[in-house]
């Protein structure tokens, strides 16, 4: 199977230097400094969609949200319109996206007889290189059982989670959750260094009491250190909380704590902008709660 993948950021670019152990891969983004790179490495770059859906029989899209995903498939030179004399029979969505919005290109592709899988990742990159990222995905069960072989080039943490859309269900579920949790963490660390407790202590004790999860695992050790944790920016974390929170309207879920949550990471983006880092939160709970988690 001839193999395309499109968005080299953060998450693409780790999600296809894996596939490039075990496949010739196609590549595109719109940073070129990005195609050069891969093809440094041995990826051959394409012009735009269309040309890699001449070319390929699989295309993965890995970007920020659905709109750019609806773009590169739909929009101008986009991957449709290679289709005509193109082998593409199967498109992977990686993007944690709009499941309602995965659902009606999939639709749409449906008629000119692609079929779409959703198949989005967690936690990030790092996982990705230790060969463990959990891969979601939903769409037709036939479909996914065809693919696998690619999936499993990647991770062999695959989970079939239902039909289209239902893997990006998940992605939104995770995130809201880990969000949540990685702000209560930092709200009760606050509480912790405002009555005079050391971050080395609280981590260290918090690691070994019921207190313990990912973020003091992971996010507090690396913030003693003064080193990120992730390399996932604000708003797309505040894209994910905001579908998830919508999702929770549409379905009738209150998310009484998501919706704080969201409040917050809104905030944070407000105040550090967009691209700002997603460990860059902590500074918010800083600013609110007047104090400074490192001595
Ligand atoms: P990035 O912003 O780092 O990367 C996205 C890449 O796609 C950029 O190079 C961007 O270029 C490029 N791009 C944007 N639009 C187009 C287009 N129309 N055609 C081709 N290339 C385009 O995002 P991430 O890799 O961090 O995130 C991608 C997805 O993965 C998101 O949905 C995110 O939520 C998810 N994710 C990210 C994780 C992480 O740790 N980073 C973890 C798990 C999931 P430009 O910047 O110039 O627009």
């Amino acid at each position: 199977m001839e193999l395309g993948y499109i968005g080299l950021g953060a998450m693409g670019r780790a999600l296809a230097r894996r596939l490039m152990l075990s496949h010739q891969l196609r590549v595109l983004d719109v940073r070129q400094g990005l195609l050069e790179k891969f093809a440094e490495k041995g990826a051959i770059p394409a012009e735009n969609g269309a040309s890699l859906a001449r070319e390929c029989d699989v295309v993965l899209i890995c970007l920020p949200r659905s709109e750019n995903v609806r773009e590169v498939i739909f929009g101008s030179g986009g991957l449709v319109e290679g289709l005509d004399r193109g082998k593409v029979k199967v498109v992977i969505d990686q993007t944690s996206g709009n499941p309602i919005e995965t659902r009606m290109m999939a639709a749409e592709l449906a008629e000119k007889g692609i079929i779409m899988i959703d198949a989005p990742v967690s936690p990030g990159p790092e996982a990705v290189e230790a060969g463990t990222i959990t891969i979601m995905a939903g769409g037709p069960p036939e479909t996914i059982e065809l693919v696998k072989p690619i999936f499993e080039s990647i991770s062999s943490n695959l989970y079939y989670c239902g039909g289209i859309g239902n893997g990006q269900v998940l992605k939104l579920v995770n995130n809201i959750l880990s969000s949540t949790c990685r702000l209560m963490t930092l709200e009760a660390v606050a509480l912790g260094r405002k009555n005079g407790l050391s971050l080395e202590t609280m981590t260290e004790v918090l690691n070994r009491s019921g207190g313990r999860n990912r973020f003091t695992e992971i996010m507090l050790p690396k913030m003693i250190k003064g080193e990120p944790s992730v390399n996932f920016a604000m708003g797309l974390m505040l894209k994910d909380v905001n579908l998830a929170t919508q999702l929770g309207i549409s379905c009738g879920v209150p998310m009484f704590l998501g919706n704080v949550t969201r409040g917050l990471l809104q905030a944070g983006v407000y105040k550090y902008g967009e691209d700002a880092n997603l460990d860059d939160i902590a500074k918010l709970i800083e600013s609110l709660t007047d104090t400074t988690f490192r001595e």
